[in-house]
């Protein structure tokens, strides 16, 4: 079997309601979806995580030629194709997000392929229903409205809700998460996420401040470079740390593994590297005692990728599931977004289990 195309697709959607996190206000979301193209007549999907206009870019203009005549049965060959040129001049960012997406479509098309879904490639079936967490509550200067919408979000059934901060001073975001946690009660897990708006000496007193509402996990408090930074916050506060959104390929990883700087890993998978790479980084994280829950964040094929790989996973934990209204899922996922009492129930249907219908393409497609 070859690569014969790629095309690669540009969704944009205006939000229902802005998203505002620490590092300003989005009013649109845009994907970077990759269909690729075989002899066999095989089709496979993934998806680029970032700069979506930017990874259409670096796919049309150089990936995609690379790609083509390849066997994407053989991921490992296409992934020594990239990381030989262009990768190996961009070791972090948009280059390494395009390469994640084809990466991500060759599982979808070697799992139709052999008729087995994607986890039976990773590993097998380790667990069928996944538990997630709901990733929705944004910063709002009216403070009732976020804690409205945590509630609304425990209703569906999640016991587990991330809610992000840090737009404003710890001091100033206490209220926010103050008021948060009384309205959700004290069984509900609460994440936080800072997205990486404080320095070290504002997430020390964030820590402080906060550490009376039971946060699960506090999310990229620092910037992604400053592992030192990170490693010395964990040592002094008694909220776990989680980051890794922003980091790359498994050396990435162990490089905060070995500075103990993280309590929970979150590769992402349309960013990290792919499918293989991220199960790479488990390995990795797992031999460091490391707990994985990885970021997701965007459509339904990135949704698709981050399920198949936690249901073969066993070191990996929460799946993050965006119950916006925002969020492109059902759409692209073929039988549907299977959630129930917060789990994320996974089905056996060949490959990832999505498709694009024409009429996602007439409602979202950039031309
Ligand atoms: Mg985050």
């Amino acid at each position: 079997m070859q690569i014969t195309r790629i095309e690669v697709f540009l969704l944009k959607r205006p939000l229902t309601s802005p998203m505002h996190i620490s590092r300003g206000g989005f009013k649109v979301r845009q994907h970077a979806l990759v269909k690729v193209h075989t002899d066999a007549g095989i089709t496979g999907l993934g998806e680029g995580v970032g700069n979506a206009p930017l990874i259409k870019t670096i796919i049309d203009s150089q990936l995609s030629s690379e790609a083509v005549g390849l066997n994407p049965m053989n991921v490992e060959q296409l992934r020594e194709r990239f990381f030989h040129a262009p990768v190996y001049f961009e070791r972090k960012g948009s280059v390494v997000c395009a390469a994640s997406a084809i990466e991500m479509a060759c599982w979808d098309i070697k799992g139709k392929a052999l008729d087995v879904p994607c986890y039976d490639l990773l590993g097998g079936l380790y667990r069928k229903r996944i538990p997630a967490y709901a990733s929705d509550v944004y910063w709002e200067e009216n403070i009732q409205y976020m804690a409205d919408n945590a509630c609304r979000i425990q209703d569906l059934g999640f016991n587990a809700i991330k809610v992000h901060v840090g737009w404003e001073s710890p001091e100033k975001d206490r209220a926010r998460v103050k008021a948060i946690r009384e309205a959700v009660g004290p069984e509900m897990r609460l994440m936080v996420d800072i997205n990486a708006g404080y320095n070290l000496h504002e997430a020390r007193r964030a820590a402080k401040l906060w550490s009376p509402f039971d946060i699960f996990w506090l999310e990229e408090p620092l910037m992604p470079a400053h592992v030192d930074a990170l490693a010395d916050l964990r040592q002094c506060i008694d909220i776990p740390i989680a980051a890794g959104e922003n980091e790359f390929f498994a050396e990435g990883f162990h490089e905060l593994f070995r500075n103990r700087a993280v309590d929970v890993a979150m590769p992402d998978i349309g960013r990290a590297g792919g499918i293989l790479e991220t199960k790479n980084i488990c390995a990795v994280a797992q031999a460091a005692g490391v707990p994985v829950s990885p970021h997701n964040f965007s459509s339904g094929v990135l949704l698709a990728a981050t399920a198949h790989l936690m249901a073969a996973t066993p070191n990996t934990m929460l799946l993050e599931m965006d119950t916006s209204g925002n969020a492109v899922y059902d759409d692209l996922i073929m039988e549907g977004v299977c959630l129930k009492d917060g789990e994320f129930e996974i089905n056996d249907t060949p490959g990832l289990g999505v498709d694009i219908p024409e009429s996602v393409l007439e409602t979202y497609a950039v031309a």
